[in-house]
């Protein structure tokens, strides 16, 4: 939660350096800077980049800390959940033998197969798939992209398999998957670890419950720390987890100031005062909802998180033919505007983008109700473009492809 006084405060950084001003109710997104992090934990950050320490010392005190948190027996931060994946994997492959951890990615031994169910293989800003495979790992897909029977998992699963790897998301396909406590429960009686990318889910203690072996999740999300990844479970693979960094981990390396700002904010998780911060989101929600009731061919519903996290969102839904303009044209609109509104733009093709209340400064949610009355009012005015709804599926391809391009 941000903690500036007043929006002009929050944005006087960006005008200094000439970045966009913006308000993002996309979510937690990396593009656009993960959370906003509070004073407390920024101190942290501070404190440490002015001293030396030993970095195994701070990993250590992560580790009571996650695993008072988590329930696991250990754990230790990286660079991000993605490099946490990435590491696990390592962790599965090499154990703790210093000469197999040298020897990844180029060469895993024989034992580097990973089993993901089909609908799992998903896109997070990067294939999840490229993170198995940075560790010397093989992705073996198991079942469809809509149906995984546990026989499908079971006959996977030989001499080869090193890990299963479980995606709890919105990015997965959302019906026909296998339960993580069935798909642990068939891992684990051939003796195959389960690693739980979990980056952006809220429960820190039912997925390791219901079997995971490691569970990653990152510090830049609903934690709201620095940018980073977290890594809890059993002993000895976070150790082996932990060993990567003399090899594939070293270029995923988290630096003292992250490490101490990952503990801050793992100490604050625990006091945080998690009504008050759903309250206050739930009056951003009301405010939206009340600015755009009435508005012909525009319907607001609030809609819960699609994996449960407690956390719901404003979704709303565009008769295009009725308003005049399209959920995506829209979308882009809104980023356009000044201050830019950054919506939940995803599943624009479906008639519809939503509002994501957390990590609002104060005074950003009023802003955000005259921005949404402002351009849905003239959406008649709004001229489509012809990329409009491409522009979600490849935008951010394509600002990775435009940047210093000219
Ligand atoms: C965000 C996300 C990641 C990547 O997390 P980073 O910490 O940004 O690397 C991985 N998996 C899922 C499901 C995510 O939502």
């Amino acid at each position: 939660m941000s903690d500036f006084a007043e929006p002009d405060a929050y944005w006087s950084w960006h005008d200094h350096h000439g970045y966009t001003r913006l308000i993002n109710v996309s979510g937690t997104m990396t593009s656009l800077g993960g959370s906003i992090v509070g004073a407390r934990i920024r101190e942290a950050t501070g404190e440490a980049m002015g001293r030396f320490v030993r970095i195994h010392e701070m990993q250590a005190e992560a580790s009571r800390l996650i695993a008072e948190l988590t329930g696991a027996e250990a754990g230790c931060l990286t660079a991000s959940a993605s490099a946490g994946i990435t590491l696990a994997v390592g962790a599965a492959i090499a154990g703790l033998d210093p000469f197999r951890v040298q020897a990844l990615p180029a060469d895993p031994g024989p034992r580097c197969e990973v089993v993901v169910q089909a609908g799992h293989l998903v896109d997070y800003g990067a294939p999840v798939e490229t993170a198995v495979k940075l560790a010397g790992g093989r992705v073996r897909q198991v079942g469809q992209a809509t149906s995984c029977a546990d026989f499908h998992l079971a006959g996977a699963l030989g001499e080869a398999t090193a890990a299963g790897l479980y995606v709890v998301s919105h990015h997965v396909v959302d019906y026909g998957q296998m339960p993580l406590s069935r798909f642990a429960e068939i891992c684990h009686s051939r003796g195959v670890p389960v690693i739980v990318d979990a980056a952006s889910e809220y429960d820190l203690l039912g997925l390791l419950a219901a079997g995971a072996d490691l569970a990653i999740y990152s510090s830049h999300k609903f934690l709201g720390g620095p940018t980073g990844g977290i890594i809890a479970g059993r002993r000895n693979l976070v150790r082996a987890a932990y060993l990567q960094n003399i090899g594939i981990g070293r270029g995923m390396k988290i630096g003292k100031e992250s490490i101490a700002g990952i503990i801050a904010t793992l100490e604050e998780w625990q006091h945080r005062d998690h009504t008050a911060v759903r309250a206050q989101e739930r009056a951003a929600l009301e405010l939206w909802l009340h600015a755009v009731a009435g508005i012909d061919g525009v319907r607001a519903h609030v809609i819960p998180d699609p994996t449960n996290n407690p956390l719901d969102r404003l979704q709303i839904d565009i008769d295009a033919d009725r308003l005049g303009a399209s959920a995506a044209t829209l979308a882009r609109a809104f980023g356009e505007e000044k201050p830019a509104l950054i919506v939940r733009g995803h599943e624009v093709e479906r008639g519809y983008f939503q509002l994501d209340p957390c990590n609002l400064a104060p005074g950003q949610a009023e802003i955000v109700a005259e921005i949404l009355q402002r351009v849905l009012r003239r959406a008649k005015d709004l001229v489509a473009r012809p990329d409009d709804v491409d522009l979600p599926r490849n935008g951010g391809v394509d600002a990775y492809l435009s940047w210093l391009e000219n």
